[in-house]
């Protein structure tokens, strides 16, 4: 993430973006916004202002927009691994609802690092989420003291799961990312989602700067996506009222199978996570005219903590 994000910092500067680190938005008094930043308050008026500032969204209440209500709270550590090799790079998957509560618990060894986590709905936690990870780690598979070095990266934070929010955008601004609500119900993996709609959503803002038509924001619509997400969103209510473990082995079970196996691969792997196509990668093509204008830019640096081991 820190690499990603530095490499869309530069890529923004370099159209012309105005980048504030350390600054946060604290209101909203008609046009003009209101933030705190190192060197003290700054006002800023805006034509149009884009929310991308997570599950909890500020920005959202203040455009009148609608807010996330299904959280879930996930809490993850990563290590360095020691042998990228040994063992190989797997993706291990834990649904047990005492550890994770209506989502999973997993352990992603992806070759250089190792991430260990797990997510739940905040009430269903027995003993406390840091607890959960506490007992996970110490039994998580393919998690062994080999496999893990050096310095830990702690990182938690509420997940919306409740699927893409109804309203995300007015005529005053819009919404991305998971203030969008824009996190896959089913698997709760919101980077690619935030993305593949940040990009909808910048080609809608260039028009509307562009020519000057405020209606142009109206094509920011999130009911023929709600409509393809239908799906997802129902199987996640029956992930959200599954508390027996009983019935969590039979369904792993089924995902044993050849049909369960190709499901899930549907579902974790697929490019369908979220129903935009994804946007073109850089030197594939896309040539970005360089624009005018400003943003505050953070990332996701609130809920990470990185502390020696
Ligand atoms: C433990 C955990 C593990 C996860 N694992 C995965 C995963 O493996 N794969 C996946 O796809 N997704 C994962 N997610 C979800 C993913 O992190 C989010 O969907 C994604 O980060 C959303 O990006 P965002 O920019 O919309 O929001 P965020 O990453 O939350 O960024 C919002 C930013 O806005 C800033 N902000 C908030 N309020 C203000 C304010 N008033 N003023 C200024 N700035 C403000 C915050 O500091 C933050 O930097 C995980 C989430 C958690 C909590």
């Amino acid at each position: 993430m820190a690499e990603l994000c530095t490499w869309a910092g530069e890529q923004a500067e370099q159209h012309g973006v105005q980048i504030m680190l350390g600054t946060s938005y604290q209101g909203r008094d008609g046009a003009a916004y209101h933030l705190q930043g190192p060197h003290g308050a700054v006002r800023v008026l805006a034509r149009l202002v884009v929310g991308a500032d997570g599950a909890r969204s500020r920005v959202a209440r203040d455009l009148g927009l609608d807010t996330n209500r299904a959280l879930l709270v996930g809490a993850e550590e990563t290590y360095p691994v020691h042998d990228p090799t040994d063992p190989p790079p797997t993706f291990h998957c834990t649904l047990d609802p005492r550890i994770a509560p209506g989502y999973l618990a997993w352990v992603v060894h992806d070759g250089v690092h190792v991430h260990v986590g797990t997510a739940g709905y905040p009430a269903q936690f027995r003993h406390g989420l840091r607890q959960s990870l506490a007992t996970y780690r110490a039994q998580a598979p393919g998690l062994s003291t080999a496999t893990r070095t050096g310095p830990v990266e702690h990182r938690a934070g509420p997940i919306p799961v409740g699927g893409l929010l109804r309203r995300i955008g007015n005529r005053d601004g819009l919404l991305v990312g998971d203030a969008a609500g824009a996190v896959s119900p089913l698997t709760a993996g919101g980077l690619d989602p935030c993305l593949r709609l940040s990009d909808h959503a910048a080609l809608i803002l260039d028009e509307a700067l562009r020519t000057g038509r405020r209606e142009s924001l109206d094509r920011y619509d999130a009911a023929p996506l709600r409509r393809r997400l239908r799906g997802r969103t129902a199987l996640r209510t029956v992930l959200a009222h599954t508390s027996s473990s009983r019935l969590v082995e039979a369904a792993f079970t089924g995902l044993r199978t050849t049909p369960g196996r190709a499901a899930a691969r549907q579902i974790l792997f697929s490019d369908r996570s979220f129903p935009i196509d994804a946007p073109t990668a850089p030197g594939e093509g896309e040539d970005v005219t360089p624009r005018q204008g400003r943003t505050v830019e953070a990332c996701p640096g609130d809920a990470r903590v990185t502390t020696p081991r």
